[in-house]
């Protein structure tokens, strides 16, 4: 057979021969909408590539960006890892030190930035000590006033340019794409994609029972692209030649709805606290869904209410899916298998809350903590371990020592149980886990049915001190506006919902809850807020 290297430039390639016509519909930073094909799209992000070229980058030598989903963006991708420099996608939500950090660790040589980012970026300019240029994604009218140095404007770096380029070959295990895992603890740490694992990876998004892309989906991909990949979405999109939308900065259900509507999208993804605001705004409006038909959620659990809402309510079908940067990051995602497709509507929601089961190419299983796998009955509930092809082997320049088992098994911090039809269910963060008189308690599983609950906006449940129990939950509630609850109303919602044993101990009001730098919900800054707290009865 032929070796043919596979290489994220294949992508476009496709595109380019087989779907010359279809769009690519970008929101801009500096204001407006900018339409084109996917023929213009491959011109671009050639000249793309003879410009980074001119400015001196070679072969993996890395390449920044710090931008939004834009068409922009989605060309310096290919233009970066198609001439075989690495694409650093820096998420702008890290805090100013990490991201001082991450670029001086990844020793990006350039800077791609949205216009959005140039005062956070003034602000920390004189630590990053490798970049060489600071690149506006803008044209020369919109540039800003701005003291950081050696700065161009994209649009008249590219117009240089003729676009005659072919994409050079070569191994499909020359590093594609580079992004740093928020860091819980410790330094963030890089995952560096290949190109290899960045194609097969975009197979899986193709296949049918993943996030439902072909040619005629028209894609809102609303998760960032600075964010473990936009779940590998543009790359999907170009590979099947379906059409494409990109948000740009907006985030506002408002927007996003519009473009919804007006694009005619029909399949889309993000995280939970995106569709908690859209939810919001539908109902407030009595607007609805138009032609989407699929939603895959994930990043976080997805809450059954919202399951439920989208799919009775709107007509839209919810696919909820697990993973991480470092498996690129699509793990497992939730479409029916043969196994459930003839359940109740009840008993598929239930399934429908788990966080999906295995796609080909990534083998998972669930351990205990003296690495003995554990049974496949929807109860035993261990440490999820996972390898395959776009599972991380080892971080960026080697970081954290070997972080696999002998059997290459990757320990992805995260408990679950996984049941007879191959469904996964997440209970916890390893490190969240509550443990009463030496039973676990699913504080994700609490969270979920808290969040049903009409007065409760947002909650979490942490782990504290009991002297009988060693440890018992309490559940941290923010309430809807002008709304409070308390602990006896939360037990009586929650009574029919969960075990008995399982209702938290107290139930305590706030304003707000504190959240990590990729938005969800940081435990480790709770518990230290909680750390003098003790239960009522104790
Ligand atoms: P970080 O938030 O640390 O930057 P990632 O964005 O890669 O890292 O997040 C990965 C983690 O997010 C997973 O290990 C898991 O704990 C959590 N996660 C992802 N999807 C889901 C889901 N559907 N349900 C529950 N937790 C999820």
């Amino acid at each position: 057979m032929q070796d043919w290297p596979l290489l994220v430039s294949k992508f476009l390639e496709h595109a380019e021969v087989n779907h010359p016509k279809r769009e690519i519909v970008s929101m801009l930073p500096e204001g407006g909408q900018f339409r084109y094909d996917f023929a213009a799209h491959a011109v671009r992000a050639k000249k793309c590539a003879q410009a980074l070229g001119r400015l001196g980058i070679g072969f993996g030598d890395r390449v920044a960006t710090l931008a939004w989903n834009t068409h922009r963006h989605m060309e310096i991708w290919f233009g970066a890892s198609g001439m075989g420099a690495v694409t650093h996608t820096v998420n702008p939500r890290l805090f100013p030190e990490q991201l001082i950090y991450i670029m001086n660790h990844a020793e990006d040589r350039v800077l791609m930035l949205d216009i959005t980012f140039v005062p956070l970026i003034e602000a920390i300019a004189e630590h990053l000590t490798t970049i060489e240029h600071f690149v506006l994604l803008v044209g020369r009218e919109h540039m800003p006033e701005t003291k950081l140095k050696n700065v161009l404007s994209y649009e008249e770096l590219i117009e240089a340019e003729d676009g005659n380029y072919n994409w050079p070959t070569f191994d499909e295990n020359t590093a594609c794409g580079l992004c740093y895992t928020s860091g819980t603890t410790g330094n963030p740490k890089g995952v560096l994609y290949s190109h290899r694992s960045n194609f097969l990876h975009t197979l899986l998004a193709l296949t049918g029972d993943t996030l439902g892309i072909r040619s005629t989906s028209v894609i809102l991909p609303v998760v960032p692209m600075f964010h473990a990949n936009s779940w590998g979405i543009p790359y999907a999109a170009a590979g099947s030649g379906a059409k494409l939308v990109l948000n740009g900065p907006h985030h506002d259900p408002e927007t996003l709805h519009k473009l919804i509507v007006d694009e005619g999208i029909t399949v889309t993804a993000a995280v939970p606290t995106v569709w908690a605001g859209m939810l919001k705004y539908l109902q407030a409006t009595g607007k609805d869904m138009a032609e989407l038909k699929i939603v895959t959620i994930g990043g976080s659990a997805v809450p059954r209410s919202m399951i439920k809402t989208f799919q009775d309510d709107y007509g839209v079908r919810v696919n909820h899916a697990w993973g991480m940067t470092e498996t690129s990051p699509l793990g497992s995602l939730g479409s029916e298998n043969a196994a459930v497709q003839n359940l109740s509507p009840k008993e598929k929601l239930d399934v429908q809350c788990k966080q999906g089961r295995m796609v080909l190419g990534v083998e998972m299983c669930i351990m205990d903590d003296d690495g003995n796998k554990l049974p496949r009955d929807g109860e035993s509930s261990g440490r999820v371990m996972v390898r395959g092809p776009w599972v991380v082997k080892s971080y960026f320049k080697g970081d954290a020592g070997n972080i696999l088992d002998d059997d290459n098994w990757f320990d992805t911090g995260d408990v679950a149980c996984i049941d007879e039809h191959g469904y996964m269910q997440i209970t916890d963060r390893a490190k969240d886990v509550i443990k009463s008189g030496g039973e676990w308690i699913s504080s994700i599983d609490l969270e979920n049915e808290a969040v049903g609950h009409p007065k409760v906006l947002e909650a979490a449940v942490i782990g504290r001190y009991h002297p009988k129990w060693d440890e018992r939950p309490l559940m941290v509630v923010v309430p809807e506006e002008g709304q409070t609850v308390d602990v006896a109303e939360m037990h009586a919602y929650l009574e029919d919902k969960v075990a008995k044993w399982w209702l938290p101990d107290d139930v305590v009001i706030v304003k707000e809850l504190p959240h990590t730098a990729t938005g969800k919900i940081s435990k480790k800054d709770l518990r230290e807020q909680f750390k003098d707290y003790s239960f009522p009865d104790a």
